[in-house]
């Protein structure tokens, strides 16, 4: 592990990057003798790393070392209004305090709005800041459970994709990223790989040495698609018109699989009804491409093999996601392409990680909250409307029967979808007041003078302006981990590399400190990060005859049962088990879905009341929809290439190689010239939600109609406003998950 002399004094650490990036990268980290790091590279031996790290993390260590860490709990000073801090100066606005003062004051206040208001007054706000098992959920779930705070809906980034994946296959399992060098033909749909799945890359440059071709579907030239044999640039959430219309022109020339069909499908016969109508001129009509060019692409996907779609959250981030993500990954179903090694689809790998979560999150913790039952869940992607219009309050209230907004059926038995106002909001690994759609209401609603929020983070950020006490979080270098992956299938320790600067603290420690002050006396709230990552591989649980087995010998972490602690420090990463030379995920059953075959009819979702099958339905908020004829432009709010998500928008290294494109507005030729704009005239883009004041870019990067612009933290835009003023809270059809890409505009010359 170490590739340094014994007499070095310079130490080599295993780490793995935590940021949320399907590639989930091993890192070493050289720690000097005086134990500061001073070189991040790649891991080497990890097959999927190959010893680099993108140009985000490569930097990694300005942010480590970043001046502008906050490095101590601090407290806002009496007086100063929550809202919109100059940068660089929002210390002003806090005092520094200690530790002790900081957790006896948060859990006070916490109980006492559980008196007053009901523990589901309380409410946990975190995402994918950190992906690692411990950080991104463990000792902070057993807190919410323990307290009987509101549960949280996971739903920003994955939800539609992950639950339209799961209704076709299972669970989320897919072709494994080595094997894309054996395709003849690659599909980047809605996924942009040399952006951000960049370890997927150099498979598909030795798959496109050996001849295959690479096609990009994605409304956005982004940099993949500008690297393609053929981009094809679909108007914004027909990917599932698209899907069908392929399937379409594939059933009618006798293309598919019968011999996979029969044996590993149900629901085929539904489906060849279903795609009667997508015609390739129908579908041509919704797309903007050519009749010919969807018999093309159909006919090329059909006849190649190894084809390998590689498809990404993009696609599902529509109103119509859920459609779109179960269409396309009916493809390789219908051709068969699953038998082939290279061939088939990867959406995630994270279905193959069976983390004993039960054990880690502790939702049983519940049932001893004052509640005795599931707390309500509120929706992350609604968190506007969970602040500024969600609940009644009724004096030691949890019991009246408002309807909530945006919430969806509590995860785990409970008859309450209502309750109390949210009182207090606690954020970590995220930042809503940047990533959160309609900004107007989020900003609104935090805001709000009687709202105790508290804010665990790296930096000051749009969020902390908000907040009334900040306290100083930890990178992936200063806590220890354990880690899988949404891009491949290794196991990875995180192993703490250098001391924390100042009192910056971990998740696990914050919250077990937070427990034991809320006076919570079950013991989990005292286990170390290495138990909690042994309970998370299951060592040590039941009585079977090696880890990870219950006394009957079932597995109870299958493809992690030969994990132990001492290989995992030994080398780092782990595959699973199953993920052998030659593995193919779905070529002979069962499948687990509930038929134990691919669902192309799944009886689950019509028992939900929800269309079996896959259709396009425009998007309300799309160029077919009636709001376009005030707001005729179809908005993508993107992603920086150099940021991940909102984290590192405040580094300087990380801007400058994002400055071509910040609070610029990408246009089509046509849309500008009709509005009499030139490429750098100031736009306003504006809907009934907000306004944003941008920069025109005319540069071929989106079709007609369509004008895309990227997300940056409000506080770092002249006027405090970012693209998700222009967003809304509409939900995706599966999953409940935000609709970033289905969102009506106008532009103006500003
Ligand atoms: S962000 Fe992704 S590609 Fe970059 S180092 Fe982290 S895991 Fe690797």
């Amino acid at each position: 592990m170490a590739p340094v002399a014994e007499s070095s004094p310079l130490r080599v650490i295993h780490t793995v990057c935590s940021h949320d990036c399907p590639d989930s990268c091993g890192v070493l980290v050289t720690v000097n003798a005086e134990g500061r790091a001073i070189k991040l590279q790649g891991d080497p031996s990890h097959p999927v790393t190959r010893g680099f790290l993108c140009g985000k993390v490569a930097k990694y260590l300005d942010r480590v070392y970043s001046p502008e860490r906050i490095l101590h709990p601090l407290k806002r000073k009496p007086g100063v209004a929550k809202g919109p801090l100059v940068r660089g100066r929002e210390h002003e606005a806090f005092e520094r305090i200690s530790w002790d003062e900081a957790l006896d004051s948060i859990a006070a206040r916490l109980k006492e709005t559980a008196e007053r208001y009901g523990p589901e007054s309380i409410l946990p706000y975190s995402y994918a800041g950190t992906i690692a098992l411990l950080g991104y959920g463990s000792m902070d779930r057993r807190f919410f459970h323990r307290l009987g705070a509101s549960q949280l809906d996971r739903t920003i980034c994955a939800e539609a994709g992950g639950v339209a994946w799961s209704s076709v296959y299972g669970k989320k399992i897919g072709t494994p990223t080595e094997d894309f060098r054996l395709a003849r033909l690659i599909i980047a749909w809605g996924g942009n790989i040399h952006g951000n799945n960049v370890h997927l890359w150099p498979f598909i440059v030795e798959a496109r040495r050996n001849g295959a071709r690479l096609i990009v579907i994605d409304p956005y030239r982004t940099r993949t698609a500008a690297l393609a044999d053929w981009h094809i640039a679909i108007r914004p959430g027909t990917d599932s018109a698209l899907a069908l219309g392929m399937m379409h022109v594939i059933l009618r020339e006798g293309r598919e699989d019968r011999e996979y069909i029969d044996r590993m499908t149900v629901g085929f016969a539904q489906l060849a009804e279903r795609v009667r109508d997508y015609t390739p001129e129908r579908v041509a009509a919704w797309t903007g491409m050519t009749a010919g060019e969807v018999e093309q692409l159909a006919r090329e996907y059909a006849t190649t093999r190894p084809a390998a779609i590689r498809l990404n959250y993009g696609v599902q981030r529509n109103e119509n996601g859920g459609a779109n993500v179960r269409a396309i990954v009916m493809l390789p179903a219908l051709t068969g392409a699953w038998r082939h090694r290279g061939g088939g689809a990867q959406l995630s790998t994270s279905g193959g990680f069976a983390w004993n979560e039960k054990d880690v999150r502790r939702p049983d913790l519940m049932l001893a909250s004052p509640l005795g039952r599931p707390a309500r869940v509120v929706n992350m992607s609604a968190l506007g409307q969970a602040l500024t219009e969600l609940g009644e309050d009724r004096e030691e209230g949890i019991g009246n029967r408002e309807q909530g907004i945006g919430n969806r059926e509590p995860k785990e038995e409970s008859e309450t979808q209502q309750g109390p106002r949210v009182h207090a909001v606690f954020v970590y690994n995220s930042n809503p007041g940047a990533v959160a759609p309609n900004h107007g209401a989020v900003r609104r609603g935090m805001a709000r003078p009687d709202l105790f929020t508290v804010v665990h983070d790296i930096f000051f950020t749009d969020t902390t302006d908000y907040a009334d006490y900040v306290l100083p979080a930890t990178t992936f270098l200063e806590h220890t981990d354990i880690q899988g992956a949404y891009g491949h299938y290794f196991v990875q320790l995180s192993n703490q590399a250098i001391e924390p600067p100042g009192e910056a603290r971990s998740n696990v420690w914050l919250f077990g400190q937070l427990g034991q002050r809320m006076g919570f006396e079950e013991e989990c709230f005292r286990d170390t990060p290495e138990a909690i990552i042994r309970q998370g591989l299951g060592i040590g649980l039941g009585n079977g005859p090696s880890n990870g087995q219950d006394s009957n010998g079932h597995a109870t972490n299958p493809g992690m049962e030969h994990i132990t602690m001492e290989d995992l420090r030994e080398r780092g990463h782990i595959p699973l088990s199953f993920h052998r030379e030659g593995w193919l995920p779905y070529a002979s059953g069962p499948v687990p879905t509930p038929s134990g075959k691919i669902e192309f009819y799944s009886e689950a979702l019509a028992a939900q009341g929800v269309d079996p099958l896959p259709a396009y339905v425009p998007p309300v908020e799309s160029r077919w929809g009636s709001g376009a004829q005030r707001y005729p432009l179809e908005f993508l709010s993107r992603k920086g290439d150099n940021y991940m998500n909102s984290t590192f928008a405040n580094l300087e290294g990380h801007r400058e190689m994002e400055a071509a494109n910040r609070h610029r507005l990408e246009m089509h030729p046509d849309d500008a010239r009709a509005r009499g704009i030139d490429d750098g005239d100031a736009v306003r883009i504006f809907n009934d939600r907000g306004s944003l004041r941008l920069s025109a870019m005319i540069n071929g990067s989106v079709p007609q109609g369509v004008v895309a612009g990227r997300l940056d933290w409000a506080k770092l835009h002249p006027e405090g406003e970012n693209v998700n003023v222009l967003t809304s809270e509409r939900l995706t059809d599966l999953g409940a998950g935000a609709t970033f890409y289905s969102v009506l505009v106008e532009v103006e010359k500003a």
